[in-house]
């Protein structure tokens, strides 16, 4: 460690903090270690690669500024990022930030190599060998209900004529472990199979986004787009990781646009509607809805009796009917917790050498379920019934009158008064200081809905059972 390095360092971080708010100092500067100083290249670590890319983001130029400042028009900033254990290399690697008389997006000014020890990642070329599809989602083992009918077929035609279907671009969209990369896959691993000359390609956002931001690094934007040019059908999941990365969105509009003029296929996933996508570019959007826009629900009851039986016949393992029926009954979050606790029931059969019967059923889920609370209480009904309408708790309390949010209000304050022992007037407490007559309209209100509609009659009998399974 060079000494020098330290006080250059700290003498930033006093002009840093006059930049940027405390908090932000705090949670981004503060982690920061001073590694060396060799001619004019400072050195810093950084935790982790998401570290590095939040600071080259948001504080690109106050580093730049500081850089210059310290070390004047020569110094350069070289970033040393942590690779979390586990990742393909567990020894920082290192990336310099492009000097500050460079244009971060201008390909001239990054003409100047700005890596020095590059991290390996799988070059563009050799991952076009490979379409990162997984061979055990497909469509014979996606469970069909109501749940995912109109997303399943039309995944299916397109799958079966990619880009020529007028679902193009298909996009899905669905809360999480509710089967969107399940399906995405699936249509991938159709096309491929089906298509041998079909270039299919799937891509998390995340990782579109970080090959993205290394072509910008290592000055091969050009060899990344004509990488993409290439693909006949692109499956790109979780969009919604698109957000606020402006450049990002950028690039994947152009890419988008050439892939869709040119008939070939694209399919997206997302964890929300298109109009709900916040931080998404306008243009960007209007493109998602040109095709088919198709949503994922939580499977029913009967699907997700399907669903378990499925799994255990795959797996060869057998299950006694009352529990395939416990279990689809007591978990209706979502496929990728039904699944969990499968898994978890079968260890612990297996750990303690039993058979899987109702009784250890019971037990394995009481452990899962009710570690954190073991009583219904009004926060427990105010996050339950939030993350079942999807209406955060803030907005429960809040004064907000949009009638998604009334409604998710209203069906919160019944469940208070069925399932707690709280008083009118401490349940409207609990709801942002509201009164105790507006707790009854609200139980009068919910009543009243169940008469008339069934659907929400429905919706009110799970959160029910959710408030049972809790208590018992
Ligand atoms: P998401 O991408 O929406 O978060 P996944 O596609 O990863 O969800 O699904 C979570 C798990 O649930 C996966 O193991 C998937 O195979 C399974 N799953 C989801 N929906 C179904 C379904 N309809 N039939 C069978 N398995 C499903
Ligand atoms: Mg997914």
């Amino acid at each position: 460690m060079v000494k020098d390095g330290v006080s250059v360092w700290e003498d930033c971080l006093q002009f840093i903090r006059g930049q940027v708010g405390e908090q932000s100092f705090k949670t981004w500067f503060e982690p920061i270690k001073p590694i060396s100083l060799v001619d004019h290249v400072l050195t810093i670590q950084v935790p982790s690669q998401f570290f590095y890319e939040y600071l080259e983001e948001h504080y690109v130029h106050v580093l730049r500024q500081v850089i210059f400042n310290e070390l004047g028009p020569e110094g350069r900033l070289e970033y040393s990022v942590i690779v979390d254990s586990g990742s393909v290399r567990n020894q920082p690697y290192v990336v310099t930030l492009p000097n500050q008389n460079q244009n971060k997006w201008d390909k001239k000014g990054a003409s100047d190599p700005t890596i020095s020890n590059p991290f390996e990642m799988p070059s563009l070329e050799a991952e076009s060998r490979y379409s990162n599809l997984n061979p055990n989602y497909d469509f014979d083992n996606y469970i069909e209900g109501d749940c995912n009918r109109l997303a399943r077929s039309a995944g299916l035609a397109v799958a079966q004529k990619p880009g020529v279907t007028s679902f193009n671009p298909l996009m899905i969209y669905g809360g999480v472990g509710l089967g969107k990369t399940h399906l995405v896959q699936a249509i991938g691993n159709r096309v491929s199979n089906d298509n041998k000359n079909n270039f299919v390609l799937y891509v998390s956002s995340e990782k579109f986004t970080t090959q993205f931001t290394d072509a910008i690094k290592n000055n091969s934007i050009q060899s990344f787009t004509n990488f993409y040019l290439q693909v006949d059908t692109l499956l790109i999941d979780d969009v919604q990781f698109f957000a606020g990365k402006e450049k990002t969105q950028e690039m994947f509009f152009h890419i988008f646009n050439h892939l869709h003029q040119n008939g070939r296929q694209i399919v997206m996933s997302s964890d929300r509607p298109p109009r709900d996508l916040k931080g998404l570019q306008d243009r960007l959007l209007s493109r998602f809805k040109w095709g088919l826009t198709a949503d994922l629900q939580m499977p029913d009851f009967e699907t997700r009796m399907a669903i378990i039986s499925r799994k255990m016949q795959s797996d060869g393992i057998f299950i006694p009917d009352d529990v395939v029926e416990y279990l689809a009954y007591s978990v209706d979050t979502n496929v990728r917790e039904l699944e969990g606790v499968l898994i978890s029931l079968i260890a612990h059969a297996t750990l303690n050498k039993t058979d899987i019967n109702l009784e250890l059923a019971k037990q394995t889920l009481k452990n899962i379920v009710h570690d954190i609370e073991s009583e219904v209480g009004v926060d427990y009904i105010q996050k339950t019934v939030g993350e079942y309408f999807q209406i955060s708790v803030e907005d429960l309390k809040d004064k907000t009158r949009k009638k998604e949010i009334v409604i998710a209000r209203q069906v919160a304050m019944y469940l208070c008064k069925e399932y707690t022992n709280h008083s009118l007037k401490s349940i409207g407490y609990h709801f942002g200081g509201r009164d105790h007559s507006t707790v009854i309209h609200a139980v009068q209100s919910v009543n009243d809905m169940m008469e008339y509609d069934s659907k929400f009659a429905h919706q009110i009998e799970e959160l029910k059972k959710k408030m049972r399974m809790k208590s018992v």
